[in-house]
Order: C-alpha cells, then structure tokens, then sequence
C-alpha cells in the first residue's frame, strides 16, 4: 500500500525530540482552579462553549443500552473534565486514562466531589506509546465508546504514535463501538496559512495564537510531524502540538476498522444546534449564553473556537 509506505517514511525522515515529556510536564503543572476559580477565568465563556460542543457530542452518539451496563473509555481525560458529561449521557462504567498523573489525580478527586451515577477508575499512562492492555485490567477492555477530546493532535507527532493510539481504540470497541473527539481542524490551518504571506508563520488574535516552526506544505504530506506552537490564554501556553490532516487520519482510522460516521467545524455544530430543541436551553444551563441570549462567547473567543471541529467513528469488521 502506498499509502503506508508513504506514512512509513514520512516518520523515518523526521525524527525528533521526543516531546511526551513536555506534553506531561506541561499538564502535570497545571493546577486544577475548582469550579470557583475558573469562573474568572479569561476564557470563561470559550471553555463553556467548548464543554457545551462536547455535550453535543456526547448526547448525539451515546447509544441507548438497556440490557447491559454501557461503558465509556476516555483516553488524555486531563483532570476530569467530562465527567458530568458523561454522567448526564447515562453511562455506568468509566474508565479515564492520562499522561499526566497530577491530571489523573486531580481527575480522581474530581470524581469523588461530583459522585456521579456510575464506577470509574482512571489511570496514568501513554497511550500512544504502549498499548492499553499494559495498564487496563484484563476483564476491563472493552468499551461501547471511547472518547478522545483534544489530546488526538499530540499522537500526530508520529506515524508509529497515532497508529498505536487508533490501535487502542479499535482493540477496546466491538463491532458497532463509537470513537469520538475533538481535534484541530485541518482545513481552518490550511485556509490560514493560504492567507498568511509567505514569510509569514503565525497568526492569532489576544487569546490565542498558532505558530508554525517552518511553513508546511498546505497539503500536509507528510502528514505527521507538522509541528506548531499553540497559546490560549489561561490554558495552553506553547506546547508543541502537531496538525491532524483531516483525511490521512480517516484513512488510517479506516485500517483500523474505524469508519467516519459523521464530522463538523465547531462553529457549524454551534450553529445548527444553537437553537435545537436538543441542545438549545442547554446552551442555557451552561451558561454559554444567559436567558436573553446574550453574555455569548465574543468574536476573539468565537475565532479561537473555530480552530476546531468534533469527529465520530464506528467500529466496523467482525
Ligand atoms: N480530554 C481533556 C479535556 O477535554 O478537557 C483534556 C484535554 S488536554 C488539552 C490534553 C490531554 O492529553 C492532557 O491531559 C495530556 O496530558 C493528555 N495526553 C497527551 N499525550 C498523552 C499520551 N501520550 N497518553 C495519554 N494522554 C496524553
């Protein structure tokens, strides 16, 4: 397959610093703010829109179970972030995977504060250098849903990562298993960098800012290794993360037996739901917006938000 082949050497040419450590290190010194903190937050409003786009998606692919408990995996699960989310979805079992073990422990915490309505457990390991049967326990592999929200772009670092991540995934789902996520969006770099002149490899606003080490080619071949710096302010602060060209990722998920069900720009989840009956007043009670539509998310935050798009798979094969 040339294609692979292609993928192969792309990871030979490029070899790199590991940057696992700075991913972890930079995670593992965040400290968690608490619900009180983070309400003065800069970016309060941008993380609650975030979190209202992944309730979306949580809701829309959650399937309905009701003669068997159903089970989520949710791989760089950071501090715990989700798991309202996943309570409000109805699951029964979770299981949080993470890098960082201050995330981890932060995330266990979190758990016993919120005390929803199904089991965890939660571990700290890579899960895009090892495989997942190293730490999960062999009667816990599997899963109706594996999520991976915002930490898909890192494994793109390398061929040999997101191939071992997208291994993970598709060895913890059966057939008919949901992967979901958030990630950059490739098509937004790749309309960016058009615009930008050609000395040119940054661009941003005051909140966030994207900056290229070397300008990529706007097709992303090689697609991974596309190495840029990311900022957004009171979150992420120039942590080199890598792009996730949109369909070398769903051709390779494919050989995974993870085929693409269904995939949107933020933006376009957040104007095709906005006023849904679905997910419209949950808009509402997330605070996104108050009760007369306003305290929305402003245009900075908006544009920053467009840097990403939402993404599901099914597990096909036997
Ligand atoms: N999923 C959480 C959320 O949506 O709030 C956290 C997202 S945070 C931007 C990215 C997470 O990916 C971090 O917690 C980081 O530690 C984790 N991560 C990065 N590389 C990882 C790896 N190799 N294995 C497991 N987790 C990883």
């Amino acid at each position: 397959n040339n294609e692979e082949e292609t993928y192969s050497r792309a990871a030979d040419d490029h070899p790199r610093k590991d940057v696992r450590d700075v991913v972890r290190t930079h995670y593992n010194a965040r400290p968690d703010m608490g619900t009180r903190k983070r309400q003065f937050s800069p970016i309060i409003q941008l993380k609650r829109f975030n979190n209202w786009i992944k309730s979306v998606l949580i809701q829309k692919f959650t399937p309905r179970v009701d003669d068997r408990p159903l089970l989520v995996l949710d791989l760089g699960c950071g501090k715990g972030g989700d798991l309202i989310k996943w309570d409000k979805a109805g699951i029964d079992g979770y299981i949080g995977v993470d890098i960082a073990e201050n995330s981890v422990d932060q995330a266990k915490r979190r758990y016993r504060e919120l005390q929803p309505c199904f089991d965890a457990l939660f571990y700290a390991g890579d899960c895009f250098s090892r495989s997942v049967s190293e730490f999960l326990p062999p009667d816990q592999r599997q899963f109706d849903i594996v999520s991976l929200q915002f930490c898909l772009h890192y494994a793109f670092e390398s061929e040999l990562k997101a191939r071992r991540l997208l291994e993970n995934v598709s060895k913890c789902l059966p057939r008919g298993g949901i992967m979901l996520g958030t990630i950059p969006n490739s098509d937004i770099i790749s309309q960016r960098l058009k615009e930008l002149p050609p000395s040119e490899v940054s661009w941003g606003n005051d909140i966030y800012s994207v900056r290229f080490t070397q300008r990529p080619s706007h097709t992303f071949r090689p697609p991974f290794g596309i190495q840029y710096f990311f900022y957004l302010e009171d979150a992420v602060t120039d942590v080199p993360e890598y792009v996730v060209p949109f369909e070398a990722f769903r051709a390779i998920a494919e050989t995974y037996d993870l085929e693409l069900l269904w995939q949107k720009p933020f933006v376009d989840i957040f104007n095709e739901e906005k006023n849904s009956e679905a997910f419209g007043n949950l808009m509402e009670r997330m605070k996104v917006v108050d009760s007369n539509g306003k305290r929305g998310i402003d245009p900075q935050e908006l544009e920053a938000a467009s840097f990403y798009l939402a993404f599901a798979f099914e597990k096909r094969g036997i």
